[in-house]
C-alpha cells in the first residue's frame, strides 16, 4: 500500500483567528525571479502559508505566482512597504495584493482558468462528487446507473487517450503517462497498468475515488473508471475492449482491480 501524502492545493484558504492576503506577481521567466520576491517577503517577516506557481516553460516569456500570506498582526503600511519593495525587483513585472474581505480566507482570485497539461481542468469536491454518483443510484437503480457510468467513462477513456497520444506518441508511453497523471490528478493514491500479453491488460487501483465514495455498496463498484480504463485502451490499442472488475475494496480487497481484455 502506498504512504498517503496529501496535497492541500492552496487554490483557496481557510486558516481560522488569521488574517489572510494573497500576493499575486507576473515574473520575468528567468531563473532567480522568484527568489527575488520570496527574499523581500522573508526580510518584512511575514509567513507565507500557501504558494501557486504557474508553470512556466522555456518559451514563455513571463509567468505568474500567486502566493498566500498571514498577515495577522502586519500593519497596512508595513504590507504597502514590502508590495512596493516587490515591485522594484527587477524580474518582477507586476504585484497586487488580492484581499477577498472575508476573514480567515483568501482565494486565487488572479487566475480565472486552471489548465493543465495545457488542457482546461474542472476541480470537483469530494461532496459534489459523491452527491453526483449517489444520486445516480439511487434515482435509476444499480444496473441503469452501473450502464450511464460505464459508458461514459468509455468516452472519457477515449478522449483522455487521444489527448495523451498526441502528446507521447507511443501507446506504451500513454500508459506510463496515465498512471503518474491518476495519481497526480487525485483518482488514485497509486495506478499501476500491467499488460498480460496481447489481449489483456492489469489494471490496479489504490485508493481508487470511486469505489472509496461508494463505500457501503456490495462490491465490485467501478463502473466510471472501469469504463474509463476500457476506452483508454480501446483508443490506444484498437478493436474493442471490455473491463471487468475482478478485485474491489468494496469486496473487502485491498485494491481496485480491472481486466481490460480485447473483444
Ligand atoms: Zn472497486
Amino acid at each position: 500500500m502506498s504512504r498517503i501524502r496529501p496535497l492541500n492545493l492552496p487554490l483557496s484558504i481557510y486558516f481560522p483567528n488569521k488574517r489572510l492576503v494573497s500576493l499575486a506577481v507576473e515574473l520575468k521567466n528567468v531563473p532567480g525571479a522568484l527568489m527575488e520576491d520570496l527574499a523581500v517577503i522573508h526580510r518584512f517577516g511575514i509567513n507565507i502559508v500557501g504558494l501557486l506557481s504557474n508553470t512556466a516553460t522555456a518559451n514563455s516569456p513571463t509567468t505568474s505566482v500567486v502566493i498566500h500570506l498571514d498577515v495577522s498582526g502586519v500593519e497596512e503600511e508595513k504590507l504597502q512597504e514590502m508590495l512596493e519593495e516587490i515591485r522594484r525587483q527587477e524580474k518582477t513585472l507586476s504585484a497586487h495584493i488580492l484581499d477577498a474581505g472575508i476573514h480567515s480566507f483568501t482565494a486565487d482570485q488572479y487566475h480565472n482558468r486552471i489548465l493543465s497539461l495545457n488542457a482546461r481542468v474542472v476541480l470537483m469536491s469530494e461532496a459534489s462528487l459523491k452527491g453526483l454518483l449517489h444520486s445516480l443510484y439511487t434515482t435509476f437503480g444499480d444496473a441503469a446507473a452501473a450502464a450511464f457510468l460505464y459508458h461514459m467513462g468509455m468516452g472519457g477513456g477515449h478522449a483522455i487517450a487521444r489527448y495523451e497520444k498526441q502528446l507521447f506518441k507511443d501507446p506504451r508511453v500513454c500508459i506510463r503517462a496515465i498512471e503518474h497523471n491518476a495519481v497526480a490528478f487525485g483518482y488514485a493514491h497509486r495506478l499501476t497498468i500491467r499488460e498480460v500479453g496481447a489481449t489483456m491488460f492489469e489494471v490496479i487501483f489504490e485508493g481508487l475515488f470511486e469505489c472509496e465514495y461508494l463505500a457501503g455498496k456490495k462490491g465490485p463498484t467501478s463502473n466510471w473508471i472501469r469504463g474509463m480504463a476500457a476506452g483508454f485502451i480501446e483508443e490506444l490499442f484498437g478493436g474493442k475492449w471490455s473491463a471487468t472488475e475482478v478485485k474491489c475494496v468494496n469486496a473487502g480487497d485491498g485494491v481496485c482491480m480491472f481486466r481490460v481484455v480485447r473483444q
